[in-house]
């Protein structure tokens, strides 16, 4: 059986002490739920407090990005060692943002995939099309593309530690979300093109859904076949929202 994941990227949200007091929040609501695993992402800043705040709690800590080296002369960048060693288990790469304002290529998010896999955090790949891709009836080859070059050159057993998150660009913080149908559709053929590149190990996979995701459409989302959870921006700063999340997406 596939873990559900729900996560929740509070992007460029959150000073500190905001961030604390959020968690402390989910803790109060949610703090020993197993099932679904619970994965809140703040910003670098708050991370350390964050992980001093979530020990003892079942809710794991993400980070939203990384860079793709071990350490050196890159000012301004982190580390996934730095991430590791204050208590991160999780980081997101390929948020559609960073491929938008920050120019990430498939192959960076490659890069990254495969040093956050060896520093052992386990990396929330994200893939989606652009609305002229939809409306073009692109989306598969776009998110074929993405899944390849992001994915490139990992074997069965790496394939099995990752998360992915479907993320169609046109729903992210639009208030805009794919049908049930249409994300199961999409889902379904990452899932196959998982299968036909690393085989069994495409089974076991969580693929998200992300895109305008609340407390009312999560149920309908969840129920899909091969929707595994939800990486979730803006209804993961409203704490009565995300928790309603959590509860409505079954185990
Ligand atoms: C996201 O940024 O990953 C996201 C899904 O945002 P939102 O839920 O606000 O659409």
């Amino acid at each position: 059986m596939r873990l559900k994941i729900i996560a929740g990227n509070w992007k460029m949200n959150k000073t500190t002490p905001e961030a604390t007091e959020l968690a402390r929040g989910l803790i109060a609501s949610v703090g020993q739920t197993e099932r679904p695993r619970v994965v809140i992402c703040p910003p670098y800043t708050a991370l350390s407090e964050v992980a001093k705040t979530l020990k003892g709690s079942s809710i794991f800590l993400g980070a939203q990005n990384m860079y793709f080296k071990e350490s050196g002369a890159y000012t301004g960048e982190i580390a996934p060692s730095m991430l590791l060693t204050i208590g991160v288990a999780y980081v997101i790469l390929g948020h559609s943002e960073r491929r938008e304002y920050f120019a990430e290529s498939d192959s960076i998010v490659n890069e990254k995939v495969k040093l956050a896999l060896k520093t052992g955090l386990i990396p929330i790949v994200c893939v989606g099309e652009k609305l002229p891709d939809r409306e073009k009836g692109l989306t598969e080859e776009v998110i074929a593309v993405q899944i390849d070059g992001s994915l490139a050159g990992l074997g069965e057993e790496e394939i099995r530690k990752i998360v992915i998150a479907y993320e169609p660009v046109w729903a992210i913080g639009t208030g805009k979300t794919a049908t049930p149908e249409m994300a199961q559709q999409v889902h379904s053929f990452i899932r196959k093109r998982l299968r036909e590149r690393f085989a069994a190990g495409a089974e076991t996979i969580s693929i998200l859904y992300g895109g305008s995701v609340n407390a009312e459409n999560a149920a309908g989302l969840m129920n899909q076949d091969d929707i595994d959870g939800a990486l979730v921006g803006g209804a993961s700063l409203k704490i009565d929202q995300f928790i309603g999340i959590i509860r409505s997406s079954g185990k």
